[in-house]
């Protein structure tokens, strides 16, 4: 049925040009002084338990999972050593492997990305940004400024590198687009009052809940592969949220905010089950210019999620 009529809603598609972003690489030796440094700290084993005891139970679930699955034959730490050990002898390869491959298809990447932004935005022709790829522990994909730093490390883990970096880089870069008129207030700021926190939160709730959904990545499949059940994940995310919303103790919404992020967690799944459930109600006409309202106004989206739940019993409620 694509063929010959063209649709009305494609008149609708903005055109995203990314021509200005850069793409920088960080060199081979780099990723081989990572994973040197890594296997000469861990060669000893006591040290190793010592330094990994948090992230071993932060990792509870997901090891239990990699047990089921196969890849761990036990739970015990010093199996999860070994295998990290060959881990790291093998990322090596598979990262600079990836690395290569990601160089050579840098055109389909800019493009795919520009489209997945398109369907959602207004015309765009950002300014300069710069894209690196490097060896970064703190974050998979994060931006800071107008850069763009993506963990060559963690993409070793998956089995399609480029569509993790389509993906990704979508989510960031609609960030841009959202920071370009929406300068949030800087966290470290001191003589911030509570309720602009609660709002920071919300605007961030919908901020990362829209990234999610127009760069095409799936909580689902991110959260199923920690092993948890999803729809029981959505539940709690939502009973979390309303707690949030009854809080107004400027320590809790600290830590609120430090926590629900996390991973992708709690309130990255409540803003996209808003945004979904907006864009399934109100069509995707109507959601393109929701975005661009929201991008002076984020709380918007909760206003109109709020309607939509008043008619949809099926839908999580956000209001206690
Ligand atoms: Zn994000």
């Amino acid at each position: 049925m694509s063929h010959g009529i063209e649709r009305p809603e494609s008149r609708q598609e903005g055109s995203v040009v990314l021509d200005a972003l850069s793409f920088e690489f960080c060199g081979d030796d780099l990723v081989r002084d990572f994973y040197g440094k890594k296997l000469r700290e861990m060669e000893d084993y006591t040290k190793w338990l010592e330094d990994s005891r948090e992230n071993l139970e932060q990792n509870r679930e997901k090891i239990a999972k990699a047990v089921e699955d196969g890849l761990l034959n036990d739970p015990e730490p010093e199996t999860i050593w070994k295998f990290q050990a060959d881990k790291a002898r093998e990322s090596q390869e598979k990262v600079l492997a990836i690395k290569k491959e990601i160089e050579s298809r840098i055109k389909e990447i800019r493009d795919e990305t520009g489209r997945r932004l398109g369907k959602f935005l207004p015309d765009w022709f950002p300014g300069e940004a710069r894209i690196t790829f490097t060896m970064n522990e703190k974050a998979d994909f994060c931006v800071e400024g107008e850069t763009v730093t993506v963990d060559l490390g963690r993409l070793s883990f998956e089995q399609n590198p480029v569509e993790k970096v389509k993906e990704g880089l979508a989510h960031e870069v609609f960030h841009l687009w959202m920071k370009e008129k929406n300068k949030r207030p800087d966290p470290e700021r001191s003589d911030e009052t509570d309720d602009d926190l609660k709002n920071q939160i919300i605007s961030r709730t919908v901020d990362e809940g829209l990234a999610v959904l127009v760069s095409g990545q799936s909580l689902a499949e991110h959260h199923q592969k920690q092993g948890r059940d999803y729809q029981e994940y959505i539940a709690e995310s939502f009973e979390f949220f309303r707690e949030f919303l009854a809080q107004d103790d400027g320590a809790e919404l600290e830590k609120i905010n430090e926590k629900e992020f996390r991973n992708m967690g709690h309130f990255y799944v409540v803003g996209n089950e808003i945004a979904a459930a907006v864009l399934r109600q109100d069509g995707m006409e109507k959601f393109r210019g929701q975005i661009v309202e929201a991008r002076d106004n984020p709380p918007v989206f909760l206003g109109r999620y709020r309607k939509i739940c008043g008619k949809n019993a099926g839908l999580h409620k956000i209001d206690p």
